[in-house]
């Protein structure tokens, strides 16, 4: 047998196909001009997305993997095992080639900060998701910071965004607290942790009781009667009783 015949009208399309697309054309009709910084034009993007859409919906109903759909996916997962790990696998890659080039791991853009591996503007929208549902309070939660001087108003400790800072509501949402600018403080995340739900106005004043139960529930240590050393229990705590 000699070397793999290759179809000439195969060649002919491919040489058609590059000339077109060279040209601007849609890369999908060979026909429309492509939209600009896209391969396609917009009719052809348009039904692209349908079907994407339509592909989803039939293998969720038939209960397929939706990338593939070939396999079954993981219980109460949308892919199979295969391209759940496939998935993963390139998201870490990208993450990893993103923080080696110092910038942020999720927009891949701005620089990552010191300590953390992700951007000031991505932790205050990661932040806003985490507390608000979605990032439209990331802007907000930024404005807050500054004006907080990035302090923590029980601690003194300045904070830094993505590594200790997290958001406390002073009127607990459990005590029906609003998620209003005015609601919410920047503070320590230790404070956090031991704070909890109980509103600012019966946890002001008592931080050494608060840490002190803390450190008892965490660590089973009882430091009641020599409050004043809590270095030796954890870096993380002297941090937050050095005030
Ligand atoms: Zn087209
Ligand atoms: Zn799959
Ligand atoms: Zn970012």
């Amino acid at each position: 047998m000699n070397k793999t015949a290759v179809n000439p009208k195969v060649i002919y399309n491919r040489i058609y196909r590059k000339r077109a697309t060279d040209a601007g054309f849609c890369c999908t009709c060979l026909k429309n001009p492509a939209r600009p910084g896209f391969g396609t034009c917009e009719s052809c993007a348009v039904k692209k997305q349908a079907d994407y859409h339509q592909a989803r919906v039939d293998r969720k109903a038939a209960n397929l993997c939706l990338k593939c759909g070939l396999n079954c996916p993981v219980p109460n997962r949308s892919l199979c095992v295969d391209c759940a790990t496939l998935k993963a696998a390139l998201a870490r890659d990208r993450a990893t080639s993103k923080m080696k080039a110092g910038l942020c791991r999720r927009c891949g853009t701005n620089k990552a900060r010191t300590g953390s591996t992700h951007c000031e503007r991505c932790t205050l929208k990661i932040t806003s998701t985490k507390y608000f549902g979605d990032i439209s309070q990331y802007k907000l939660l930024g404005r807050l910071f500054v004006e907080q001087n990035g302090v923590c108003p029980y601690t003194g400790i300045k904070l830094g965004l993505g590594v200790d800072a997290s958001i406390d509501h002073i009127i607990p949402r459990s005590a029906g607290g609003s998620n209003d600018a005015d609601n919410v403080e920047w503070v320590h995340i230790w404070i956090n942790f031991m704070k909890l739900s109980t509103p600012k106005s019966v946890f002001n004043g008592k931080l050494d009781d608060f840490l002190i139960a803390a450190v008892k529930h965490r660590f089973g240590v009882d430091l009641s009667s020599h409050a004043t050393d809590l270095s030796a229990v954890s870096p993380a705590l002297s941090s937050v009783s050095s005030t």
